[in-house]
């Protein structure tokens, strides 16, 4: 051994692992470069070779150095995360009470999450334009997939598409192929973005100007704003025009939209009023898109970073501004693994950033209008629609001892038909997809349960098809009764399969689209019925609530809202809430243009009072309602919460888990407040039974300190029968 001190550095460095720590490592003697924080780095770990995130170069290490490993490479020149994000995944990792290591690990794209070429293809690009001759040459009538990609074209700046955006837009590789072949299509050189000037904004009404002015004179500051604004107000112009006041300063912006909010045409508003300077990150696309992205906000190269939940994460060096496009969405919380809430991190990156985040919905979450009450956050209103539209008329439509066609009552079927004949589109609101949520036998009673979990199969009747909504297990549809024989079938309840079908046969000559995840695959079916539908002719469109947000529909008059009633009646205190903020979404669709809209909601409680007051008094009077009701009964915001939920094949496992935690706890906190553990309403879930222990305190220092000791003890803990746990710090969910 050698006597003298040991030259090669020592570095901590943040593992993608269940552990809530670092590990130090050797960095290799053989290497020229010294560590730098946030650099990629080869590593052994285990009997795997894992990617690590640099942390920090130390002097000395807790552990014998002769026991250390030896880093194995580094894999960047340059760092992969910047010192702000390494920063702000320090704080998310202690905030959130997850492993460093995989916080770190997710702010990086996939593609830089692997050994092996981390160095990102660069793609040829490559730009087609219309042939000057195309409308000699069109395709049949018939291949209706070749004539949207060319209407795709022939509205496009130029007649010109980049193979990126022809992905965007939803059209296959394929596809281009068919028309090249056609000789429909040219080769073209890109278009260089100044050649494409940018789309003039419009003059703002009043509230808009306030709201922008307000946003504006906080640039460079730290402020917090909640936009509260109808939808069709004019939020996303108010956002346009903030973002061209903080490029102007020489600063990038962030955007975040919710999973569903950011079709094609959001982009491509975005596009127009800033050519060739957007970044976007979402779903749809592939990891090295994804990559792409992710650099050219990173290098400067875009000004704007338009993106779902993950955006929040990504580095942009200049950033000056940061909105958040329908705050109250469910999809801004990270539903496994890492529970983190892209709004709560938007907010602590303003205040790093010292820059104005701007909240924005027509149905503000009950969070944000409590940070209002308390002024932390500033309240901007648009009360107006732009333009000419006037919001719909809200009905309950009270369906008890009525008689039900499939669903529907008379009173909604009568104004469909009233609708159809005005030339105009009604718009049928179910959130429930298949055919129906209950198969049950006549003769014995007999009901189609999943194997896996504690919830009824859904019929897909096209398919011939039962299938489970919560773990997608599917069977095929029984002939006969497994317990009698008899095949005498009760299809039980509605579904937008169901409805599609009675409204053909009673709507016989009318276009019905349907629009839920059965029908709509990929961004390109969702954009070809959302054209077909712009085309305004008098149709029917059923939807879930993939259909709730982010289109215009200007000819959609009537909204019909099947059921509803479930959401006043859950297990979960955020269910209401949830409920009407949905309900609120899905009527906004109604009457958007000149056209005046109405909003009908069947229901079996027309008397429940969230529902009275949303319908007579608006979203505002009952969003208060709702906070006194949770400021009584001590709910979130007015405390502090977060669940430890733990699963496992045993019921007993699970709760015994738990069940050692809170006693471990106890011990050290006699006083603190909690719940459980519990089996969740659906205890079985894709064969695993899940539980959870509520905490909740009214102070959120003592509740985190709490949250370490459970993090501490769960680690400790034997884990048996295949057992994972996990914590969710602000959760959106009890189980
Ligand atoms: P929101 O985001 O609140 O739903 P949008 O910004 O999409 O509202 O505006 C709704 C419609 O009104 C859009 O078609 C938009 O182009 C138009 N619009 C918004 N602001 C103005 C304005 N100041 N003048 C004219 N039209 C406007
Ligand atoms: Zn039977
Ligand atoms: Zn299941």
């Amino acid at each position: 051994m050698a006597t003298h001190p040991v030259t090669h550095p020592i570095v901590e460095i943040a593992v993608p692992c269940p552990l809530r720590r670092s590990f130090d490592y050797l960095w290799p003697e053989d290497c020229p470069q010294p560590p730098v924080a946030g650099q990629r780095v080869e590593i052994p770990f285990g009997n795997r070779h894992l990617v690590g995130i640099v942390l920090s170069e130390k002097s000395a290490s807790d552990i014998n150095t002769a026991k250390l490993k030896a880093v194995i490479q580094p894999l960047d020149a340059e760092p992969s995360l910047s010192e702000a994000q390494l920063k702000l995944g320090q704080w998310a990792a202690k905030y959130y009470h997850h492993p460093i290591g995989d916080c770190l690990q997710q702010m990086l794209p996939v593609s830089l999450r692997k050994t092996g070429n981390s160095e990102p293809r660069e793609q040829a690009v490559s730009c087609w334009r219309l042939h000057p001759d195309w409308q000699q040459h069109l395709p049949s009538s018939r291949a209706h997939q070749q004539h949207a990609l060319l209407e795709a074209f022939a509205t496009a700046p130029e007649h010109t598409l980049s193979m990126k955006q022809v992905n965007t837009l939803g059209f296959s590789r394929p596809l281009l192929r068919e028309l090249l072949k056609r000789e429909l299509l040219i080769p073209a050189p890109a278009l260089a973005p100044a050649t494409l000037s940018p789309e003039s904004p419009p003059e703002l009404n009043a509230e808009q100007a306030s709201a922008v002015a307000a946003v504006r004179d906080s640039l460079g500051q730290f402020r917090r704003f909640l936009l509260d604004g109808i939808t069709g107000s004019g939020k996303t112009e108010v956002y346009l025009q903030l973002i061209a006041h903080c490029l102007q300063a020489g600063r990038q912006a962030l955007v975040l939209v919710p999973e569903i909010g950011l079709t094609p045409q959001t982009l491509q508003r975005f596009e127009r009023r800033f050519p060739g300077q957007i970044a976007s990150l979402h779903s749809g696309l592939s990891d090295s898109e994804r990559l792409r992205s992710w650099q050219a906000a990173r290098s400067g190269e875009r000004a704007v970073l338009l993106g779902t939940r993950s955006a929040v994460l990504a580095e942009l060096p200049k950033l000056g501004l940061i909105i958040v496009d329908e705050e109250h969405d469910p999809s801004y919380k990270q539903q496994d693994g890492w529970r983190y809430s892209a709004r709560d991190i938007a907010v602590k990156r303003a205040a790093d950033l010292s820059c104005p985040v701007l909240l924005a919905s027509a149905t503000p979450s009950l969070d944000s209008l409590f940070n209002v009450k308390q002024q932390r956050y500033h309240l901007l209103k648009l009360q107006q629609r732009a333009g000419s539209a006037k919001p719909p008329s809200v009905r309950l439509v009270d369906i008890r001892h009525q008689s039900l066609h499939e669903g529907l009552s008379d009173t909604l079927l009568s104004r469909i038909d009233r609708t159809l004949n005005a030339g105009q589109q009604a718009l049928v609101f179910l959130n429930r997809r298949g055919f129906a949520p209950t198969l049950q036998c006549h003769s014995c009673g007999w009901i189609a349960h999943c194997n896996a979990c504690d919830a009824r199969m859904t019929v897909h009747f096209r398919r011939r098809e039962l299938r489970c909504h919560h773990c997608d297990a599917r069977a095929p549809l029984p002939p006969k009764c497994p317990d009698c024989g008899d095949s005498h079938w009760l299809f039980d309840g509605p579904g937008t399969e169901r409805l599609e079908l009675a409204l053909k046969s009673r709507f016989a000559d009318t276009t019905i689209h349907r629009i839920d995840r059965d029908t709509t695959r990929g961004q390109g079916d969702i954009q070809r019925v959302v054209n077909a539908i712009k085309d305004g002719q008098p149709s029917i469109l059923i939807g879930t609530q993939m259909l709730a947000k982010g289109h215009h529909f200007p000819n959609v008059t009537l909204v019909g809202i099947v059921d509803m009633d479930a959401g006043l009646f859950s297990a979960d205190f955020r269910a209401v809430e949830r409920c009407g903020q949905l309900l609120m979404q899905v009527a906004g669709r109604a009457g958007r243009a000149e056209l005046p809209g109405e909003v009908l909601i069947q229901t079996h409680c027309p008397e429940h009072p969230a529902l009275l007051s949303l319908i007579h008094q608006g979203y505002g009077a009952f969003a208060q309602q709702q906070l006194q009701e949770r400021e009584t009964l001590g709910l979130p915001p007015f405390a502090h919460s977060a669940v430890i939920r733990s699963d496992a094949v045993k019921l007993q496992v699970a709760e015994d888990f738990l069940e050692q935690l809170r006693q471990r706890l106890y011990l050290e906190h006699p006083d603190w407040q909690q719940i459980g553990p519990l089996p969740a309403p659906m205890a079985r879930r894709a064969g695993r039974y899940r539980c959870s222990l509520i905490l909740q305190s009214p102070n959120r220092v003592l509740l985190h300190r709490q949250l370490g000791l459970a993090a501490h003890y769960g680690e400790q803990l034997k884990k048996t029968g295949g057992l994972r746990w996990s914590i969710d710090v602000d959760p959106i969910e009890l189980f």
